[in-house]
């Protein structure tokens, strides 16, 4: 059959039809199925290739290979047989939706700033879009807020098949030099191109389209959009995401930006006040404490840095040489200790197996968590370190 006349381009609607099997082979752990004509298109121009099933056996991917169409099977379908082949339309739709979406960004890009779309993937999650030049994010969001107005405009989309003269006067973007019969997609006002996928026949069937991010990309932009329900799957769920938030906040859906800010601030004061607190709370315990060897501290609470911070001013201000700090925890206590002096590691692993502990850490520190009663730790700190002098 002659390239571009399948039933997927005669067709591009086409969800169910029969056709002869010609071929079927072992092909990488399944089967290809080769038919006489199919409404499965093949992987091909940044679009994945169709999925369904042929007589009720999966179709997992389509892929054009040495000219023949593939149809990678789960079981094989015996040559000379007719198949009855059932598209997996949601996923094909979806492509069509994203395909000619792109089109459209593409095109306004190509209209408004001369840059051509060097680079096109159709993601599982989106569609990824690089182009030759720069531009911002803001201009990107105009160019969505234009390829909406245009799928307002129910715009149709035609495909042509020129020849070689008319192609001559035809402004097309196309990724390559094309010769032989060339494929015309043309959407009024939006976008003139050559390709080869499977498009909507009017652009009020895209519904919508988003543009999520823009970054610089080997010296162009790289532009993430989504296009039809994708599109609508992605905003429901942020809108979802953002309502569940201003409840939380208990504000106006549309506020939910500037209260996050405002309670981030004000979580930030209470850091600093407490922070301060923190400094004339170690600076009052410290003052009160003897100088000794050893000094252990019971503290609820507190954060790590709290516990830190309390710890290394115990030993700058030589109050002890060792400075043992536990708070609560599961079954037992969580310890920090500190040290000026002693290697600390060897002291940790013995109270570990003694306390039936685990942590460790640094020759000036250790942390981790004993499963013992606070007597039992004490006396077992306390003949740990005499044994070691
Ligand atoms: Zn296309």
């Amino acid at each position: 059959m002659e390239e571009m006349s399948e039933l997927f381009y005669r067709d591009s609607y086409c969800r169910e039809f029969t056709a002869a099997v010609t071929e079927c082979f072992p092909y990488k752990g399944h089967y290809a199925v080769v038919l006489e004509d199919t409404a499965f298109y093949p992987e091909g121009g940044g679009q994945p290739g169709d999925r369904g099933t042929l007589n009720g056996i999966e179709v997992f991917d389509t892929c054009r290979r040495e000219g023949k169409i593939l149809h990678i099977c789960a079981g094989p379908l015996e040559p000379g047989t007719e198949a009855e082949g059932k598209l997996d339309w949601k996923y094909r739709f979806d492509n069509m939706q994203s395909h000619t979406g792109e089109h459209v960004f593409s095109g306004l890009v190509h209209r408004r700033f001369g840059y051509e779309n060097v680079g096109f993937h159709m993601g599982r999650e989106m569609i990824t879009l690089d182009f030759d030049g720069p531009f911002s994010f803001e201009e990107a969001l105009e160019i969505e807020r234009t390829a909406n107005e245009r799928i307002w405009a129910d715009l149709p989309v035609f495909i042509t098949f020129p020849s070689e003269e008319e192609l001559a006067n035809i402004p097309y973007r196309s990724k390559k030099e094309l010769s032989g019969k060339v494929r015309i997609v043309t959407i009024p006002e939006s976008d003139i191109c050559a390709c080869c996928g499977t498009h909507v026949t009017d652009l009020g069937q895209i519904g919508i389209i988003k543009a999520l991010t823009c970054s610089p990309h080997k010296g162009g932009t790289r532009v993430d959009i989504l296009a039809g329900e994708r599109a609508y799957e992605y905003l429901r769920n942020i809108w979802s995401n953002n309502r569940e938030v201003a409840r939380l906040l208990r504000c106006k859906e549309a506020e939910t930006g500037n209260e996050t800010q405002r309670v981030l601030n004000e979580s930030l004061q209470k850091d600093i006040r407490r922070s301060k607190l923190m400094k004339e709370y170690v600076g009052f315990i410290v003052g009160d404490l003897p100088e000794q060897k050893l000094h252990i501290l019971y503290e609820e609470e507190k954060t790590v840095n709290e516990l830190r911070l309390l710890g290394n001013r115990i030993l700058d201000e030589k109050k002890a040489v060792i400075c043992a700090l536990f708070s609560e925890g599961n079954d037992g206590y969580n310890y920090l200790i500190l040290s000026n002096e002693p290697d600390l590691r060897p002291l940790c692993k013995q109270l570990n197996q003694k306390l039936n502990g685990r942590g460790g850490g640094s020759k000036e520190m250790v942390s981790g968590s004993f499963k013992a009663a606070r007597e039992e730790i004490e006396a077992a700190l306390k003949e740990v370190l005499d044994a070691a002098d």
